[in-house]
């Protein structure tokens, strides 16, 4: 089983503010947006190293982005470790007892899956990631 962080999450209210700074302040490759409907919420991602920053903004006001904002203002999200078989990871941790928020996993930016596991648990919300093949 290989793992790395996939990627970090930050929840702002506005991509269009922060492209700047991430982009051109702190020099990371702008990798462009898309819309995840599932999630309501579009991305943007950076390149750092092996992973990236994934910037989140909410595109409805029940978006889960847009009530963590509301509740605890900008900033980070959820940190994704990569991993090679979803399903079976999200079936061994259903196993060993691990509240998961998806049991089933969802569509992600990119045509990935993606799947988040109950902050109780991780104490910070962890997605997994399985990039497309
Ligand atoms: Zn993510």
């Amino acid at each position: 089983m290989t793992r790395k962080i996939n990627h970090i999450g930050i929840a702002v209210n506005s991509i269009q503010d922060f492209i700047t700074l991430y982009r051109d302040v702190l020099g990371l490759e702008y990798s462009g947006e898309e819309v995840v409907e599932d999630q309501k919420v579009k991305v943007a991602f950076f390149d750092i190293g092996e992973s990236r920053i994934e910037l989140l903004e909410p595109t409805a006001p029940d978006s889960p982005v847009a009530k963590f904002i509301e509740k605890r203002g900008e900033g980070m999200h959820h940190i994704s470790v990569s991993s090679d078989d979803i399903e079976k990871d999200l079936k061994e941790m259903k196993e060993k007892g691990i509240r998961l928020i998806d049991e089933v996993p969802r569509n992600g930016a990119h045509g990935t899956k993606i799947a988040f596991i109950h902050p109780k648990e991780t104490k910070v919300l962890l997605e997994l990631t399985e990039e497309k093949h």
